[in-house]
């Protein structure tokens, strides 16, 4: 599939970028690895008159400590991530979920703040931000903000970032020592998860859902199951409430439905152990 002719331009910074969109408006869109745009634009279901290309932007790859946290570049690409390793030290959910996500070309190429900025509801790292309990730092034309990871993602495929802002940061907290468990279930190794589960067990626990809804999704009752006690298969009755899972080729509601209970009590089980 061929996509709709569109213009092409590079920018050096992410001042540049954002003044671009400002002069672009909605007619634009941010490339970074391009591997979710590219297929949507080779579908026609994304026809932006012109590309912004982010993907050279230099100092938005690093993953570096702050304080209580670890602070990812938008840039920072899944194969960074899961080689990293004071993510592997601080964060090993991370490192982890992101050796999950399809296959080493496509973890070369995608970046954490394209995954995120997409709002893809199958997506692997969202959950794994959403379960940290991660915050999104947004920069405008008039600075930065900071946006919970829970307030992020609105609608399908839409997230609180204004159409002049570019997502420059992710942070996350150190979470050495905690339980963590991270359930995909697919078909083949490479594919993107029918559903998934990313949980944190550390006091303040995290659980979040792939492929149960429009947006990634933050499990709230298995969260206060767990905190009020119930065991983890106790809390994972409750792993579909608030949901809205597709059904699609691969897999039926209820049987998306089903799953996300098996993988959040074998998350949790794992998590808690
Ligand atoms: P792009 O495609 O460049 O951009 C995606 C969207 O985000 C665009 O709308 C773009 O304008 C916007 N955007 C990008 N960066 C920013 C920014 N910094 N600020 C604001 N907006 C921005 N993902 C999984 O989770 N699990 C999988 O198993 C999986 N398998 C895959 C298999 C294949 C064959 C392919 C092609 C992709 C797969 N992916 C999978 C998706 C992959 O992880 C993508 O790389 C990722 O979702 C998007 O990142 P990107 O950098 O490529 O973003």
């Amino acid at each position: 599939m061929i996509p709709a002719a569109f213009d092409y331009t590079r920018a050096d910074s992410a001042e540049e970028a954002i003044a671009l969109l400002g002069e672009h408006g909605d007619e634009a869109k941010l490339l970074a690895g391009g591997h979710s745009l590219l297929p949507l634009m080779k579908l026609r279901l994304a026809i932006p008159a012109v590309l912004i290309d982010i993907g050279r932007v230099p100092d938005l790859s690093y993953i570096e400590e702050r304080g209580d946290g670890i602070a990812i570049g938008a840039l920072a690409r899944h194969h960074d991530l899961e080689t990293s390793a004071l993510l592997k030290e601080q964060v090993p959910l991370l490192a982890y979920t992101a050796h999950q996500v399809g296959d080493p070309q496509v973890r070369h190429r995608g970046t954490l703040g394209g995954t995120l900025a997409h709002g893809d509801p199958a997506s692997d790292l969202p959950a794994a931000i959403l379960a940290l309990g991660g915050t999104l730092v947004a920069q405008g034309p008039d600075g930065r903000r900071e946006i919970a990871a829970r307030d992020f993602f609105q609608g399908f495929l839409e997230t609180a970032l204004g159409a002049d802002e570019m997502l420059v940061e992710i942070r996350v907290p150190k979470v050495a020592g905690a339980g963590w468990s991270f359930q995909k279930f697919n078909r083949r190794a490479q594919d993107w998860a029918i559903v998934g589960v990313a949980a944190v067990v550390n006091g303040t626990t995290g659980v979040a859902l792939i492929n149960m809804g429009s947006t990634p999704l933050r499990a709230t009752a298995v969260e206060e199951a767990v905190r009020s006690g119930a065991s983890a298969a106790d809390a994972a009755t409750a792993a579909d409430y608030g949901t809205d899972p597709p059904s699609d080729i691969n897999a039926s509601s209820e049987y998306r439905r089903h799953l996300a209970t098996v993988l959040v009590r074998r998350a949790l089980e794992e998590a808690i152990s």
